[in-house]
């Protein structure tokens, strides 16, 4: 395995190698905290967001999903807090002028005085308030400030009201949505681990007070598992309890799913303690009674709320740090490849005629393609030499290779080459879609 600090450059390098991820606008020399999915990424982000959804939404009958807009009514941000109080602190270095988080600066539990870089003195901290601010309307003197989210989940307090007068949820319940959101984050950083333009999937479960513990407890020990069974090395995944200095008021307790990055441990998804904290306030604010009322005691109350809020951009990206791998071979060159799930892979096989000119195996290759990709999301690569299709399939973490020689024209089987251990086995063609769909589940 690559040293742990050569890790993320070797990723991003990867992934522009092979399409997953670029840097927005880079023909004009990039900007900062801003990523492209390229072809395979965009396919592999679809697939984790799509796996996410069904386990939370589309599985589950206590569940239901939104889809809100990234512009919203500017007192949404006033109520929240997020106006006055999504402030990053920043100190810049007087000798390099490089510039950082001061929350951020530790090591082992406690606050950094100086430069991490080059042991300069910093200069005192200032202030920057994080959300991108936008207006609405086009007349000079009639535009609105209003800003871009600066979180996903305030939408679902939004329509909190509408969701339980227009569907049939019953408290416990919970809304669920995948989006965008915006911070202008003073030091974007480590790829896209930290980006001013991300996306977030949030649960927000409400409860009776009386209840909250127990749900509480429920997310946390859910979140967790559903993480730990995306990843191959299970020991980088943990819990980090929030200390009490950290807590807002209106919080018990709060924990922080983290994983065990080249850079130390950091935060992966946050389960919060909210409480009636977020409906409350839009209350106050919108002058709109925000509260519930129990279809059989008729007990009249603002729900409690435990959220789930996690980066799926991070999420992705922690993905990638788990799945890369480096394996020297028995001839001295050194294959790379992706050890992700397979649910989350761009392609599932990739169809490979082992040579280009020969008509009648192009053509079998051809149909075995066609029926497979009814069902599948399949490559096709007809292209040079064997040896580099299966290192492009191994970098882009395609599970299996699915070769057409020239016993396959004889007896119509196919060869299906494993991505992680390299072993092949024979198949009958018209079997390839039944192992897939056994190995899928
Ligand atoms: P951090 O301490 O890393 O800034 P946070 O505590 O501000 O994160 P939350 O507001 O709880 O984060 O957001 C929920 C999740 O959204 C985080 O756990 C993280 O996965 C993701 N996230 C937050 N900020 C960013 C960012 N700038 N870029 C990418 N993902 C982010």
């Amino acid at each position: 395995m690559p040293k742990q600090i050569d890790l993320v450059k070797k990723i991003v390098s990867l992934c522009k190698r092979r399409g997953i991820i670029f840097q927005n606008s880079e023909i004009y020399g990039g900007i900062g905290g801003f990523y492209d999915y390229g072809p395979i990424g965009s396919i592999m982000k679809y697939n984790l967001k799509n796996l996410w959804w069904n386990d939370n939404v589309i599985k589950r009958k206590d569940i239901v999903g939104i889809d809100g807009t990234i512009i919203t009514h500017p007192q949404v941000w006033h109520a929240s807090g997020h106006v006055k109080n999504f402030y990053d602190e920043l100190a810049e270095c007087k000798s390099c002028h490089k510039r950082f988080r001061t929350d951020l600066l530790k090591s082992d539990n406690k606050q950094i005085s100086k430069c991490p870089e080059c042991n300069g003195q910093l200069t005192k901290k200032r202030k920057y308030n994080t959300l991108f601010e936008t207006h609405v309307g086009v007349i000079e003197g009639e535009k609105t400030l209003t800003y871009l989210r600066g979180e996903a989940c305030q939408n679902i307090y939004l329509n909190f009201k509408n969701i339980v007068d227009s569907s049939r949820v019953k408290i416990p319940f919970g809304i669920a949505q995948i989006g965008k959101a915006f911070r202008n984050e003073v030091n974007p950083k480590n790829f896209i681990f930290r980006s001013r333009e991300f996306e977030q999937w949030d649960i927000q479960y409400f409860v009776h007070p009386t209840e909250m513990d127990k749900w509480y407890e429920y997310w946390k020990e859910k979140r967790m598992n559903w993480y730990k069974s995306l990843l191959n090395n299970k020991d980088n995944i943990h819990f980090r309890q929030h200390t009490k200095d950290e807590l807002a008021f209106y919080v018990k307790k709060a924990f922080d799913i983290e994983y065990n990055t080249p850079w130390g441990w950091a935060e992966w998804e946050g389960i919060h303690w909210r409480a009636d904290y977020d409906l409350t306030q839009h209350s106050k604010f919108s002058k709109k009674d925000l509260s519930y009322t129990d279809p059989v005691t008729k007990e009249k109350y603002i729900p409690w709320i435990t959220e789930t809020s996690g980066g799926v951009d991070r999420t992705f990206f922690y993905l990638l740090l788990d799945a890369y791998q480096e394996e020297k071979l028995e001839n001295g060159n050194t294959r790379t490849y992706l050890k992700i799930d397979p649910r989350i892979a761009a392609y599932k096989i990739c169809v490979i005629p082992l040579a280009s000119n020969k008509p009648k195996l192009i053509k079998k290759a051809e149909k075995i393609y066609k029926e497979l990709s009814q069902q599948y999301s399949i490559d096709w690569d007809d292209s040079s030499n064997i040896g580099k299709k299966y290192r492009r399939q191994d970098e882009i973490g395609t599970p299996w290779c699915l070769v057409v020689d020239y016993q396959s024209l004889e007896d119509d089987t196919v060869t299906i080459r494993d991505r992680n251990t390299m072993s092949q086995i024979r198949l009958k063609s018209n079997e390839v879609s039944s192992w897939l769909s056994q190995k899928l589940n």
